[in-house]
């Protein structure tokens, strides 16, 4: 085990400042991350260097649709999660305890190097910042090779350490599970506040894009849709929204989001947000439109896309288009 940044000691106990938890570990026992642990006075990484998947994916499944469209990135996970959403639908290894192989960051940044026609890694499956001293090690180990760093994060990490890993991370997918602070308490046991402040910190150093699993009845009404859009259109409008359909997973038996409620919800998110998108929904038209004449400027399938401008800007209308190449 590799010991942990971010936390104190209490007496013989440690608070971990990690994320918003700032959980009191107690001796012999973990956070509620179940990742890091209190031995002895010291706070322990349980998981560095251990994972749990590693494939090669097409940057649009992780979702990212604005940066470098068709390429494929190394995608790399580990275990445990720092929130409790009912309807987790990467449960296995977020709360189970699966398998794992052991990797340094070295060798995993040569994998990436090795690959060939890869952008470079992407930390996703679970929850990267509970696995922030090996995301920290290997992301600069990336940099110093000139490839990409991407997160998909639950957004849950403390300022200070996310400020810390911020200077090598280039692009971020960011979920918002919902607008409502009820909704992250009863269903992912977070809050969403500090959630928040780390969209907003991240969308001050590197491309992102936020993406939220709408769950009919629980945070996919108009009102909740409008007031998040809002206020992502405060940062930038164009900052892509990923509006992704639930299935039914883990503790959550509801049944899946009729596609009229998605719907709804794009149009909602529309009203603020130049680039909104359904996801998890197969067969529907998720390319990009420019904003200023509606010309197709990336053509998009499942996990594929084509792009169809050169240079920086709309072949037609000659607007920016906000697309990273
Ligand atoms: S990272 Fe884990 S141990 Fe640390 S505060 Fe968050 S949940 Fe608790």
């Amino acid at each position: 085990m590799k010991q942990a940044m971010y936390y104190k000691a209490e007496g013989d106990a440690v608070r971990c400042i990690l994320c918003p938890h700032n959980c009191l570990i107690k001796p012999g026992k973990t956070g509620l991350c179940r990742v890091r642990r209190n031995e002895g006075g010291v706070l322990y990484s349980m998981n560095y260097g251990r994972i749990t998947a590693l494939n090669i994916d097409p940057i649009e499944k992780k979702p990212l649709y604005h940066f470098y469209p068709g390429s494929r990135i190394l995608s790399v996970g580990s275990f445990g999660c720092n929130l409790k959403c009912s309807f987790c639908q990467n449960y296995s290894i977020a709360h189970g305890t699966p398998e794992w192989v052991e990797m340094s960051p070295g060798d995993l940044a040569g994998r990436a190097e090795a690959a060939g026609d890869n952008l470079g890694i992407a930390y996703t499956y679970n929850e990267p910042s509970i696995w922030y001293e090996y995301v920290l090690d290997t992301a600069r180990l990336v940099k110093e090779k000139g490839l990409k760093n991407v997160l998909v994060t639950n957004g849950y990490i403390g300022s200070e350490a996310l400020g810390e890993l911020l200077p090598f991370i280039d692009a971020a997918n960011i979920d918002v599970k919902a607008f409502s602070d009820g909704f992250y308490s009863s269903v992912c046991s977070g809050r969403l506040s500090p959630v928040l402040e780390a969209v907003e910190a991240m969308a001050g150093h590197c491309h992102i894009e936020v993406t939220t699993l709408l769950v009919e009845g629980l945070n996919s009404g108009p009102g909740e849709i409008d007031a998040l859009a809002r206020w992502l259109a405060g940062i930038d409008r164009k900052i892509p929204l990923h509006l992704s359909r639930y299935y039914p997973a883990y503790h959550m038996e509801r049944p899946a989001t009729p596609l009229k409620v998605l719907e709804a919800a794009r149009e909602a998110a529309r009203e603020h947000l130049d680039y909104v998108y359904i996801g998890n929904v197969p067969g529907i038209d998720n390319s990009t439109y420019c904003p200023g004449c509606g010309q197709k400027l990336v053509e998009r399938g499942i996990y594929r896309a084509r792009t169809l401008f050169e240079g920086e800007n709309c072949s037609r209308c000659g607007m920016k288009a906000d697309i990273i190449l």
